[in-house]
């Protein structure tokens, strides 16, 4: 294992940050033929959202796997960790509680804004691409790195945002762990990578994978790194490209759950999904599903209709059906109790750590099989 400090701008005199990152196993000597199952990257990341912390955990225990499948020789490709990836976030505290999903700075999320890759390199690849989908790969993955050099870096965030994306930007698999309030495990990836997700799913037991397909332009860490491979696709389609990075949000259920044996079996479920894309040597059998993919534009967000004290009915992890209360809201000054409830038949994948709610706070979620919802389909 390799250790990198990365050194992001100072925001302040007397104040400056790193982050650093473990490298696994080969060098960056990736051959031209990256089909070859040898030559996958792995990036994982833990802790986007600072104050979302088994990501942090399952990171400790990957680390302990990784050397020793590394010792071993079973580590046949690359895999980057970077363990506590929001150094500015991890430090934002006030009156004693954690704010790691905005930077304070600028009240923006640290998971949103990433590059719209295809857009920013499209000019740049469009002479150099050929008939053989090998060569576009190393093609499209040298013009991102190169683009990203060449971004300025005019704040602490930006610097945070461009390191984590030269770190990410030419892997074949992006694992970006995250947690909800309560939840169950669930996934979010792309809907044209469903069917590179669906080993995923199954080795970490997901109860929910959200799929969807944005075209906004405002992307999320992993969309960033998945979607410039099929818009790249779209906009030349006389030219084979591949699908060719797997990128997922991995939401490892709860923010309190953070238990060395949960931590430990999904460390070791990463791994299982490793050798099962053959970046790890040896042979898994993955468990069966425990969820169909679902669409997130189907996916009913509750909400609190008026202020009160929630009490919830259903546990996250719920199976519920259209009809079922998920909990009520009590406002002590009215004496009004209204139920909250389930508008679609699905799994109860997340609800609220908090018990007051304001009014119109979101305090649940439940993946529903069809869709209906359009516009954007994640808050800020
Ligand atoms: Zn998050």
């Amino acid at each position: 294992m390799q250790t990198h400090t990365h050194t992001l701008r100072s925001p302040a005199t007397g104040t400056q940050r790193t982050l650093q990152s473990l490298h696994f196993g080969s060098d960056r000597q990736r051959p031209d033929d990256s089909a070859n199952a040898n030559t996958q990257k792995v990036y994982i990341q833990a802790s986007l959202h600072a104050d979302e912390l088994p990501g942090m955990l399952v990171a400790h225990h990957l680390r302990g796997l990784l050397t020793a499948l590394e010792a071993s020789g079973a580590l046949l490709g690359e895999v980057v960790l970077v363990p506590m990836a929001n150094p500015i976030g991890l430090d934002q505290t006030l009156m004693y509680a954690q704010l790691g999903r905005f930077e304070m700075a600028s009240g923006e999320n640290f998971n949103r804004h990433y590059p719209d890759f295809a857009n920013a390199i499209a000019d740049a690849v469009a002479p150099q691409l050929s008939q053989d989908a090998a060569h576009n790969r190393q093609v499209i993955r040298a013009a991102m790195q190169e683009w990203l050099s060449q971004q300025p870096t005019p704040n602490e965030l930006a610097s945070l945002r461009n390191t984590l994306m030269r770190l990410a930007a030419d892997a074949d698999v992006v694992l970006d762990l995250h947690c909800d309030f309560e939840a169950v495990m669930h996934l979010y990836v792309e809907t044209p990578y469903l069917d590179q997700a669906a080993p995923l799913a199954q080795a970490l037991g997901a109860r929910a994978l959200l799929w969807a397909q944005n075209d906004s332009g405002a992307l999320c860490f992993d969309e960033s790194l998945s979607a410039v491979w099929w818009r790249l696709r779209a906009r030349f389609p006389n030219h084979p490209i591949d699908l060719a990075c797997l990128s997922s949000t991995v939401e490892l259920r709860g923010q309190a759950d953070v238990s060395h044996a949960q931590a430990q079996a999904d460390a070791q479920a990463i791994v299982d999904f490793l050798i099962h894309r053959g970046v790890i040597a040896g042979h898994v059998t993955l468990p069966q599903p425990v969820c169909a993919p679902t669409p997130l534009a189907g996916s009913q967000t509750l909400h609190a209709p008026h202020a009160g004290v929630i009490s919830y009915h259903a546990q996250a992890g719920d199976t519920l059906a259209v009809g079922d209360v998920v909990a009520d809201i009590v406002c002590p000054a009215t004496a009004q109790v209204t139920p909250v409830v389930a508008e679609v038949d699905g799994v109860l994948y997340a609800r609220h750590v908090l018990r007051w709610a304001t009014t119109g706070m979101d305090i649940g979620k439940i993946a529903g099989a069809k869709a209906f919802k359009t516009g954007p389909l994640l808050s800020a």
